[in-house]
């Protein structure tokens, strides 16, 4: 197995010379949403800027809040914060049940940017040995990622209270009559996990106990049309289970980089004004040697989704069925493939002959449900 600085050196060489994109809260949650995809682990294992290669490729993908958003979500970030956070004392009152009037506030924020993360450790390290309970605004949490070192400044709360910390995950979607967009509260559950395995992960450094961090966090949204807040507790136990199983197989990221053909990169070959003077048609290639796990989730979490996709049509991938058709379809890769199977126009190859039952038992009932 390839030692941490081989490893290092074999994912900045695969960059090459364009800068690392660090990975954010939002960037590392996403890696969960689709963790069987090599293309994907090798690229983000090597910071390349998903984004600009999209691009380039001429498939650029819409993510990024829009400006109005991004005012909206700030705006109730404030509200919930405004005085010292009153008000969202008032919600993690009653979410948790504290039988507590008042909290310590410490706003990490204010601290200057090269000290935060110490100033953090230092404040975490007296909080799991204290009693008092204490609120943290913006502390500066971080996680190894492929040997990389990332820095979460998160916008969210860790609330700590007889040595139990919660992550407070505060976000301006609304919950209308108790229910919320569910995407939204997967990709918030996702997004508070990454903070809870970054603060587990900081405890442990510490000395203390991880799971002092509890497994619950607390989402703060809009109720209704209003923007009056309320919490829930939501458990993120089996996001933290996908991250956890996703990191440790970008930290074994040697077999992806040793089985590359060789001097294959990602280089967008930045030119004095940053933008990229390599050929798309070389990057297209250079990508399309590393196998793709395309899903239409992937809409929604990954900048390349739409070179993928585009990829997964021509070869007539069954992936772009979604994952359910896909891991039911196990062993059969394209659509064509899938149809003969079905018609009986193709024999099975070994491994194959229970699905191609199947499928024909499914064409079959089609054929008379249509007659
Ligand atoms: S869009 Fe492509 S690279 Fe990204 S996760 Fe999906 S298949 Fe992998």
């Amino acid at each position: 197995m390839a030692t941490v600085g081989e490893r290092v050196s074999g994912l900045d060489s695969l960059r090459g010379t364009t800068p690392a994109k660090p990975h954010d809260a939002r960037a590392i949650a996403a890696l969960a949403a689709n963790p069987g995809c090599a293309r994907r682990a090798l690229m983000d294992g090597a910071g390349v800027d998903k984004d600009a290669a999209a691009r380039h490729l001429g498939f650029p993908a819409p993510f990024g809040q829009s400006p109005f958003a991004i005012t909206r979500g700030n705006a109730f970030e404030a509200l919930v914060k405004a005085d010292g956070c009153a008000e969202l004392l008032r919600l993690l009152r009653d979410v948790l049940r504290l039988p507590i009037d008042e909290v310590a506030y410490q706003d990490v924020q204010n601290v200057g940017a090269h000290l935060r993360h110490a100033h953090t450790r230092t404040l975490f390290d007296r909080a799991a040995r204290g009693e008092q309970g204490t609120l943290y605004d913006h502390p500066l949490l971080s996680l190894k990622i492929a040997g990389h070192t990332a820095f979460l400044e998160p916008d969210v709360v860790a609330f700590q209270h007889g040595g139990r910390f919660h992550i407070v995950e505060i976000k301006s979607f609304a919950v209308i009559d108790g229910q919320a967009d569910p995407a939204s509260v997967s990709a918030a559950a996702r997004q508070a996990a990454v903070y809870v395995l970054a603060l587990r992960t900081l405890l442990e450094e510490l000395g203390h106990d991880p799971l002092l961090v509890a497994h619950d966090v607390v989402l703060v949204c809009p109720e209704n049309f209003a923007n009056r807040p309320m919490a829930t507790l939501v458990d993120v136990r089996r996001q933290l289970a996908v991250l956890k199983r996703q990191l440790a197989r970008m930290t074994s990221i040697d077999r992806l980089l040793a089985e590359l053909p060789e001097g294959v990169s990602f280089d967008l070959l930045p030119g004095e004004d940053g933008a990229p003077t390599r050929s798309a048609e070389a990057l297209a290639e250079a990508i399309q040697q590393v196998s793709a796990r395309y899903a239409p989730d992937c809409l929604s979490t990954c900048d390349l989704c739409f070179f993928c996709r585009d990829e997964a049509r021509r070869d007539g991938a069954s992936d772009q069925l979604g994952r359910q058709v896909r891991d039911e379809l196990g062993g059969v890769a394209t659509v064509e493939e899938a149809l003969a199977l079905a018609d009986g126009l193709r024999e099975p190859a070994p491994g194959q002959e229970e699905i191609a039952r199947l499928l024909r038992d499914a064409e079959r009932l089609r054929r008379e449900c249509l007659a």
